[in-house]
Order: structure tokens, then sequence, then C-alpha cells
């Protein structure tokens, strides 16, 4: 690991302060547990670390009102197990609670999560130029394209990445419309969670829409009473705790017996969290039967692209969408 200075700021100003006079080569550690794997890796090599773990009013969870707003520092095992979220929202705890494992949702915290880096093997597996990666080294490749690509995304790719997306919780973040609370150095603003992902492009290494020194305060969601009828459905080769295959992040809001509007987002199978509007319009104004689930899962998939492996994932994911619909559909009584 490469040597780097820490600081400890005690404030949000403070850290943002210490983040625009290091430059470039700075990064925010909250929980720490995917930044510190980077580094050991050699993927990450900032200068300076600032720690925000210590910014005490940035962990509090707050559900009274007419919107949930989690401190960015919330643990993902806090905000999991709140009552009022899991009532209320079940599609985010569920998220929550089938990420990693219990001991990691203790130190990771929901700020983190958000801009976790992908798992692809060979972004993480390959410094030191055993594999090219474009994420990694812009410019060097994509040794997954042609390669073992089971795990690979199958929308959202490019010709220089087809990396998934890893994460669960803004998959659902994406499904509920939640907004994401920044604080830079030229202030504070609001942006949508689903417009904190690039897609690949040519420029893979490039993954979000934050500005230089750009720190998350908080993430908030409105609360709606289609809230209760949604579902965070996964699939994954291990139960007890693995990265998605593929997975769906549903909301449904009934007029009587018909959905009026559904809200669709996917994760393990594109390379930012991913919005389904093919499936919501098949859905709009009709019944939900189990084949219409499955249509609205395969509508879901209408753009994908599979690798020589990953074709699997355009039926799973069809399917898991199916699914998730009718778990969520189950909950309105
Ligand atoms: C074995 C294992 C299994 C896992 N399985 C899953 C899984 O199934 N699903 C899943 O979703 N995740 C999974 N994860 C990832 C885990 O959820 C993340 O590591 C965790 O959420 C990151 O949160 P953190 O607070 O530890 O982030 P850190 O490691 O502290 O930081 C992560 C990144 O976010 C930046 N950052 C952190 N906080 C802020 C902030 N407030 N403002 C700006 N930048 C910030 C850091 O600079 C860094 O780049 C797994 C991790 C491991 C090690």
């Amino acid at each position: 690991m490469h040597p780097f200075s820490l600081v400890r700021p005690k404030t949000v100003r403070e850290a943002v302060n210490a983040a625009a006079q290091a430059g470039a080569d700075t990064r925010f550690i909250a929980g720490g547990t995917t930044l510190y794997d980077l580094m050991k890796l050699n993927i990450e090599q900032p200068r300076q670390v600032i720690d925000i773990s210590g910014i005490a009013d940035l962990s509090r969870i707050e559900t009274d009102g007419g919107q949930l707003r989690f401190g960015a520092l919330a643990p993902m095992s806090a905000v999991a197990a709140d009552a009022v979220v899991s009532r209320d929202h079940p599609v985010l705890a569920e998220a929550l609670a089938k990420a990693a494992s219990q001991q990691l949702r203790n130190m990771a915290t929901v700020g983190g999560n958000l801009l976790q880096r992908t798992r692809c093997p060979y972004f993480r597996n390959g410094a030191g130029g055993i594999y090219p990666c474009n994420k990694r080294e812009p410019g060097s490749g994509c040794a997954a394209i042609g390669g073992l690509d089971r795990g690979q995304a199958v929308l959202g790719t490019s010709e220089a990445c087809t990396a998934v997306s890893p994460g669960d919780w803004p998959v659902a973040l994406v499904a509920v419309d939640a907004m994401i609370e920044v604080l830079g150095p030229d202030g504070s603003r609001s942006v949508p969670a689903g417009e904190l992902y690039r897609l690949p492009g040519d420029a893979p290494h490039l993954e979000f829409t934050l500005a230089r020194g750009e720190m998350i305060t908080a993430i908030v969601v409105r609360k709606t009473n289609a809230g209760r009828v949604s579902t965070y459905h996964k699939i994954r080769d291990r139960e007890s705790y693995a990265f998605a295959l593929a997975s769906a992040a549903v909301v449904l809001d009934f007029d009587g017996e018909r959905i009026q509007q559904s809200r669709i987002a996917l994760g393990g199978v594109a390379t930012r969290p991913w919005r389904a509007p093919d499936a919501e319009r098949l859905l709009a104004g009709e019944r939900l039967t189990p084949e219409l689930a499955l249509a609205a899962g395969h509508a879901s998939f209408r753009e994908a692209r599979a690798g020589r492996h990953n074709a699997f994932k355009l039926e799973l994911g069809a399917r898991t969408v199916a699914d998730a619909l009718l778990i969520a559909a189950e909950r309105r009584r």
C-alpha cells in the first residue's frame, strides 16, 4: 500500500475544506470497507485520506414528516433495521439487508455504498499490468470483453467496458426517485440518485457525476403510499452473502385492481443502476397477472446485449423482475 496522510475533520465544512486544499489525490473514507481494499490492491492510491467517520451529526436517521432522511454516515445495518423504513418502504430495507454480511453492514455506510467501485475481476485483480482494464488504466483495453464474462453487464455496456455497477442500495434508491444531498467547495446541491452514475461510454474510468471535493451528506426519500407496495428481489450465487447476479427494485402504485404507476430498477445486470421504462409503460393501467409480470420482465431487457457467458442474465433478469412484481403486489392487501 502506498503511504498516505490521514486527517480527521470534526465537521462537514472542515472535511470539504480539507478536500479542496488537497486537490485530486484525496479520498473521503467512511466505513472503509471498500476503499481500504482498493488501496491494498493498489487500485486506489490517494495521497490524503479524509476520515469523516467522526462527524457526529452525519449518521442521523430521520423518519418523521413527509420524508425519510438518512445521514451519509448512517450504518447500512441501522437503516435496514429501522421500523419505519421497513414498514413504509420495504424496498429500501431489503436492499440493505441483502447487501454484504451483517459485520460489513455494521461498518459500511449508506453514503459509502453509493460510491463503491465495480467488482469486475479484471478491474480488481489486474493492477500491475496482468490484465488490461479501461476503468483502472484508461486506454489499456478490456480483458472482460471476450474473456470470462459470466458476471458482466448486459445493459449500458460499451466497447470499452462491461463492468457491473455492484451496489444494491443505489438500485432501490433509483426506484424510489431518491435525492442525494452533496456539499462541495461551491456549496450544496441535490442530485437525483440515477444521475449520480455515468455510463461507461469511451471513458469508463469516470464513474460518478460528483465534482472534485464534493461529499455526500444525506439521502432523502419522499414518503409515498406506494412505498409499502414495494420489494427488492436479489438473485445471487450464494444466499448468505454475495453480489447480485440479477436484482430488481419494484414500487407499485395501484388504483383499485389496476397498476396506476410502477417504478422498476435493475441491479447486477447493468453498468449503472438501471431504470426499466419499457416495462413500466407496459404495466400502466393493467391488472397484474403472472404472464404480464413476465412480459414486463422481458421488456426490461429489450436493449440487452450478452457476451460469451452471460446470456443467462437476460432470462434470469426477466424472471427476477417478474417475481419482484408479484411479491410487491401481494403487499397491497
Ligand atoms: C465481502 C464483501 C461483500 C460485499 N457484498 C455487497 C453486496 O452484496 N451488495 C452491496 O451493495 N455491497 C456489497 N459490498 C460492498 C459494501 O456494501 C461497501 O463496501 C460499503 O457499502 C461501502 O461503504 P463504506 O462506508 O465502507 O465506504 P468506504 O469504503 O469508506 O468508501 C467507499 C467509497 O465512497 C467514498 N465515500 C465514502 N463516503 C463518502 C461520502 N460521504 N461522500 C463522498 N464520498 C464518500 C470513498 O472515498 C470511497 O471511494 C460488499 C463488500 C465486501 C467487502
